[in-house]
């Protein structure tokens, strides 16, 4: 069985005292109500957060994890401004993102450079988190399952050509995040979010086999809250969820924990 996972992307939020004052605000919370021991919890705050993040983590006795939001593919090197896997494994973060749409449409990432970060993240023993998910424009084409399977397999070939190959694959996750549900209140039904992720974990069956497709854990991202969450959650392909606005605050992080 599959562990749920529930991760909050803090995007380009919150500076090294907003980080503090979030981590002071659930230690508060989790006095009377703890996080579930059922949930995996994991944060992705901002590169000059992660330090503030993991030291109160290593801390405290809450189970929470702390991953990042981006990834350079590259060991080492002259590129100014990026970040290597090496460096993060280094800080203590044991999740990366990879090919969030906004890394995609934003700062241009194609499915090759997923694949390459994919790859890098699982070299350094952490668990990448690649992101799929079709635009409005897709949707409308009724072109979903082939953006997303096409991102899938292109992401997944990085891992699967590994030593470890379908090991890998079995730790690795998947975030499904229709881009139209990011940041706009709007959603798909959960019978068509879990449609969508069950094609996934086909297509992942397919390519690397039944054992890695049954291990891997497959999100849904896009609008969640502590309202919709359990709607989600409660799908049985569906294994957690990956939050952006509705983890800013300690006590919605909470709530969603409690309810998926
Ligand atoms: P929202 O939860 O704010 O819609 O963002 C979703 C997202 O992009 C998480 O990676």
């Amino acid at each position: 069985t599959r562990k749920r996972l529930l991760m909050g992307n803090w995007k380009m939020y919150k500076t090294v005292a907003e980080t503090r004052r979030f981590v002071e605000d659930l230690q508060g919370l989790t006095q009377k109500t703890p996080l579930p021991a059922q949930v995996e919890t994991v944060i992705c705050p901002p590169f000059t957060a992660i330090g503030e993040l993991v030291r109160w983590v290593n801390a405290s006795s809450q189970p929470i994890g702390v991953g990042a939001q981006n990834v350079h593919f590259a060991a080492q090197g002259a590129f100014t401004g990026e970040i290597s896997a090496d460096m993060l494994a280094d800080l203590g973060v044991k999740y990366v993102l990879v090919g969030h749409s906004e890394r995609r449409t934003l700062f241009g990432e194609s499915d090759e450079w997923v694949q390459q970060k994919a790859a890098a993240v699982a070299a350094q023993g952490m668990q990448p988190v690649i992101c799929v998910g079709e635009n409005q424009d897709e949707r409308d084409a009724q072109r979903t399952l082939d953006v997303v399977e096409h991102q899938t397999l292109t992401a997944l070939n990085g891992l699967a050509a590994s030593s470890r190959g379908a090991d890998v694959v079995g730790t690795a996750v998947i975030a499904y995040e229709p881009v139209w549900a990011i940041g706009s209140g709007r959603t798909p039904a959960p019978e068509e979010a879990q449609a969508v992720i069950g094609a996934i974990r086909q297509c992942v069956a397919r390519a690397c086999g039944a054992a890695a497709a049954d291990r891997i854990r497959i999100l849904y991202g896009g609008s969640v809250k502590p309202e919709n969450i359990a709607s989600f959650t409660l799908q049985p392909d569906i294994d957690g969820a990956l939050v952006g606005g509705a983890s800013l605050q300690a006590d919605s992080f909470l709530a969603m924990a409690q309810a998926m």
